[in-house]
């Protein structure tokens, strides 16, 4: 049945390792169909989706420093394997009957067309999932900016950081029980209490700009539907 949602535009943002699953690295079918048939819910319910994923299954910019690369190198290659990771996301949307397109920052045809903001809000507006892969084409940057830069630039009504746990808490729930979520928080409430939600330039841009950010745990089955309904009960929505 459908509910009313609070948000009719929206830009998901998951992390590569949620493609992962069990494995150490990569794909795991299971996982990625998993991804899919949450999505597809919401699309299936008339909220236009477009999506950023992180590159954390494959290679991340800091493994490569890490092992003393040039740190220009290395985030090159976490933009490379992001755009592997839309492929992939892109094909198991198409078997599961959700038309998709891949949009890259960085020139690479015929894997993927460039990046095209009217195209790209024409696909939103006739109901296809968009999946803006490449990052921001730059390096020092990271898939959380490139989601709220992409959000901005195509109208969308949120950014949703989808995590493994349930929203901003007052300290790390893993490591302090008394650790207290919050269900709203403003964005200088977030900044004076040094939470982190978003790595700072996102962060920065998604408060200057007023677009609000929600936290909410991915792997609860609840919870994408819950929050675009705007029920507190999940998440946090940091505005
Ligand atoms: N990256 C980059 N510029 C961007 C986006 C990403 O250089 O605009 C690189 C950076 O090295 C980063 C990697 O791509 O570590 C993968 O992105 P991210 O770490 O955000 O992935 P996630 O942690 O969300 O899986």
């Amino acid at each position: 049945m459908s509910r009313e949602f609070r948000f009719n535009r929206v830009l998901l943002k998951i992390s590569g390792e949620a493609l992962k699953g069990t494995q150490d690295h990569g794909y795991d079918a299971e996982a990625v169909r998993e991804v899919v048939s949450r999505v597809k819910r919401i699309i299936d319910q008339d909220v236009e989706v477009a999506l950023v994923v992180g590159a954390g299954n494959i290679w991340r910019g800091v493994m490569g420093r890490s092992g003393g690369m040039d740190r220009v190198n290395a985030d090159y290659m976490g933009m490379l394997a992001t755009v592997m990771n839309a492929l992939c996301l892109r094909d198991f949307f198409t078997a599961a009957g959700v038309p998709a397109i891949v949009q890259s920052s960085i020139g690479m045809e015929p894997i993927a067309p460039r990046y095209d903001r009217v195209k790209a809000i024409r696909a939103l507006e006739a109901g296809q999932l968009v999946i803006f892969a490449g990052g921001t084409g730059s390096p020092f940057f990271t898939t959380d900016t490139t989601a709220v830069l992409r959000a901005l630039e195509t109208d969308c009504d949120a950014v949703l950081k989808a995590t493994k746990v349930d929203g901003v808490y007052t300290a790390d729930p893993m490591k302090d029980p008394s650790a207290r979520r919050f269900a709203t928080l403003s964005f200088d409430e977030a900044l004076s209490r040094q939470l982190k939600v978003m790595d700072s330039t996102a962060f920065s841009m998604c408060r200057d700009n007023d677009l609000p950010i929600i936290v909410f745990n991915f792997s609860d089955p609840e919870s994408f539907e819950a929050v675009l309904a705007g029920d507190t009960a999940y998440g946090t929505i940091v505005s």
